[in-house]
């Protein structure tokens, strides 16, 4: 079984309804998980997947809303009696901050029962392969942010493709990392008239956003990392994307803890 869980849907402000983004990819019984923002082993229980399968951690940056629960997972897991290995991959960049953040709490230095936690430092080159499992593959491609950052490539034993941005302007080379994806999720952190803010932050807009997903047109594509708090309402950025700009694929922003099955 190969589902999608959406951990959070947010932005960097959250709200009762919507933590940082981050997704759950969970695949014949192992489990990645895309970021991690919030509480991340409380949303595992709340969404029903034991944390013991959880092997994989991909970092995309190093900004708070998508690194800043890791302290909090690891030391869950190490509380639960976890035994097998956990591996972590992040940029350089990201690599130095998981590493301050894990001993800051001494969590790699555990005095009973400590499991490996094992770093993997990505390159940061074009399409560069991650993970090769029986499971899935997953690549990596640097993107435009305000600290380096990666988007990432799932590709599940059956050719089925998940691509997703995580934090990024516009670029070319995104598009191309993308084409032929069957599910496209993308951030989408500003509507039009915030257009500026985006530029300074690296950030989609509506009209970025749709540009890209009209270009690669996957069989589905989602928004997240959008929260109404900081922007336009959900209502506004989906009328904006959809008549404004007329993109015309299948399109939804999913809520918290929503998950699509990949089947
Ligand atoms: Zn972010
Ligand atoms: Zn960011």
């Amino acid at each position: 079984m190969q589902r999608i869980f959406f951990l959070g849907t947010g932005a960097a402000l959250p709200s009762i309804t919507q933590d940082n983004s981050s997704l759950l990819v969970e695949s014949n019984d192992v489990l990645l998980m895309v970021d991690c923002s919030g509480a991340p082993y409380r949303k595992l229980l709340r969404i029903g997947v034991d944390p013991v399968k959880l092997k994989h951690i991909l970092i995309t940056h190093h900004h708070i809303d998508h690194i800043g629960g890791l302290p909090s997972l690891v030391e869950c897991l190490w509380i639960k009696g976890r035994t097998e290995p956990l591996h972590i991959y992040a940029l350089p960049a990201a690599m130095r901050v998981v590493e301050i953040l894990l001993d800051l709490w001494d969590l790699r230095n555990r005095p009973i029962k400590e499991f490996p936690i094992v770093l993997h430092t990505i390159e940061g080159s074009q399409d560069e392969p991650v993970i090769e499992s029986p499971e899935f593959t997953l690549r990596a491609t640097p993107t435009l942010h305000a600290v380096p950052s990666v988007a990432s490539k799932i590709i599940f034993p059956d050719g089925r493709t998940l691509v997703y941005s995580s934090d990024t302007a516009l670029t070319p080379a995104f598009i191309d990392f993308a084409r032929g994806a069957d599910f496209l999720m993308m951030e989408c952190t500003y509507c039009d008239e915030e257009q500026e803010l985006a530029g300074i932050t690296y950030h989609l807009t509506s009209k970025t956003f749709s540009e890209i997903a009209s270009q690669v047109q996957a069989h589905h594509t989602l928004l997240i990392h959008h929260s109404e708090q900081m922007s336009c309402s959900h209502e506004d950025l989906t009328r904006e994307i959809v008549e404004k700009h007329g993109f015309k694929g299948k399109f939804s922003i999913p809520k918290d803890l929503d998950f699509i099955e990949i089947e």
